[in-house]
């Protein structure tokens, strides 16, 4: 009969331990965003522009972090959002480095950097969240549909 799907989530896989784990799971250039806080260039991340519906994962664990709905074009060369899925799928850390005062975004499941959060977003929340989008997997809608099994 019908089963009941309790979350879209994909299964809880066992998340990396180590640094050295992570280094083997990521690319490189994932690597050097998701667990050295590095920023990639503005205007060059395959999201920088991506107007298509769905939903974007962390590239790092598969959480649901952001919709289609709430990300808008903020001119920066960085993908945008006003506001993540859920409050609880994001955590925010004071950063300090480079001599500014900014607010670290991670993934709240990983602990994966993903950018950092601004005060200058458009309505309803003013806020912006400035993702890389190599921290970032988009998961069109289409393709969800496609893979429920009958
Ligand atoms: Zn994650």
């Amino acid at each position: 009969m019908d089963e009941q799907i309790e979350s879209r989530q994909r299964p809880q896989e066992q998340l990396p331990s180590s640094e050295e784990e992570w280094r083997q799971r990521l690319t490189p250039e994932q690597f050097e965003v998701l667990r050295n806080k590095g920023t990639e260039r503005a205007f060059t991340g395959k999201y920088a522009f991506t107007k298509d519906r769905g939903t974007y994962r962390c590239a790092a664990c598969g959480a649901e972090l952001f919709r289609s709905e709430a990300k808008y074009d903020s001119g920066t060369g960085w993908p945008s959002f006003f506001e993540p899925i859920a409050r609880e799928a994001v955590e925010l850390h004071e950063d300090v480095s480079f001599g500014m005062r900014r607010i670290e975004v991670r993934c709240a499941r990983c602990g994966g950097h993903l950018g950092h959060l601004f005060d200058d977003g458009p309505e309803p929340t003013g806020d912006r969240y400035c993702m890389n989008s190599i921290s970032l997997s988009l998961e069109a809608d289409d393709a969800q549909r496609d893979g429920v099994a009958d």
